[in-house]
């Protein structure tokens, strides 16, 4: 959508503000410039904050209504896969098969932590508008800070965040600046790491953990969680084992999927409680939440 050094699309431009005090921005011959503060930046893509700010965050002392029986409540399946269009190099088909029934042609995806950008093509051709921040990535149309997002409240139809919630130090700061930047009956997408192994990242959430984030944010209603990869898939992939080691994990996954018979108890199990139990198992949990 933009080239490097490029000014943003005037949609978004349209909707920048100050990420140090919220203010308005000026466009400058080169960069942006703050209305009100001394924040500026010579670069059109860098709208990361410069000056460190206090912030005041509401916490709940009252913890939210028992987890397991809001999972029991749930949906805990993955959405039904409608999408068939282009691919994205991250398989994203339950992300968008979910933009695509519930939002209209035209509305603004944010895709926040968008990595090598592989998820504009496929947004795009669902007919909705792409913009692809990262906090450092040459692919990204702009550089941002999840933790405070320049741009102004309520800019967004939805917000993408790709295994993205582990790597911020305060999720709970950022799912604020989330909820914040999406406009009533906006949807919150994405996957958290649970069973993936270190992997420069702060806080893995369960199930649990990720209600009681969202639960942070009175206006988001959980729409749907599950089990997006298993742990033992994840430490094949990804868990700094020997490869022979990671070989027997992948093995042993197979094992675990192709032989239900290995535990005889849960053959008699309902759909839902196998659903629950592959979340407690899951390397990655998938979610899709809503801005009342
Ligand atoms: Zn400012």
């Amino acid at each position: 959508m933009t080239a490097s050094g490029a000014m943003p699309h005037p949609w978004i431009e349209a909707i920048l503000r100050c990420p140090d005090c919220s203010s308005g921005l000026i466009a400058q011959p080169r960069g942006w410039r703050c209305s009100v503060c001394s924040w500026a930046s010579q670069d059109p893509r860098d709208l990361q904050p410069q000056t460190p700010r206090e912030l005041t965050l509401t916490h709940r002392r009252q913890a939210p209504a028992a987890p397991d029986q809001l999972l029991e409540a749930l949906p805990t399946e993955p959405p039904p896969l409608t999408y068939a269009g282009p691919t994205a190099l991250r398989d994203s088909s339950a992300f968008l098969s979910e933009m695509k029934q519930r939002l209209q042609p035209g509305a603004t995806v944010l895709d926040l932590g968008c990595g090598p950008r592989d998820q504009q093509l496929p947004i795009e051709s669902l007919g909705f508008r792409y913009l692809g921040v990262d906090v450092d990535s040459r692919a990204a149309d702009l550089l941002v800070d999840a933790h405070c997002l320049p741009f102004q409240d309520q800019s967004f139809d939805a917000v993408l965040s790709y295994a993205v919630l582990e790597h911020l130090r305060d999720p709970f700061v950022a799912l604020r600046e989330i909820t914040r930047v999406l406009r009533p009956g906006g949807l919150y997408l994405g996957t958290v790491s649970q069973g993936e192994p270190f992997h420069a990242s702060y806080f893995h959430h369960t199930a649990w953990g990720l209600l009681a984030l969202f639960s942070s944010q009175p206006e988001l209603e959980t729409l749907r969680l599950w089990a997006a990869i298993d742990t033992l898939e994840s430490l094949a992939r990804m868990g700094r084992y020997p490869k022979v080691i990671r070989k027997a994990l992948a093995g042993l996954h197979r094992l675990q999927v192709d032989v239900p018979q290995l535990a005889p108890r849960k053959a008699r199990w309902p759909r839902k409680a196998l659903q629950i139990d592959a979340l407690y198992r899951a390397g990655s949990i998938g979610f899709v939440a809503r801005r009342g």
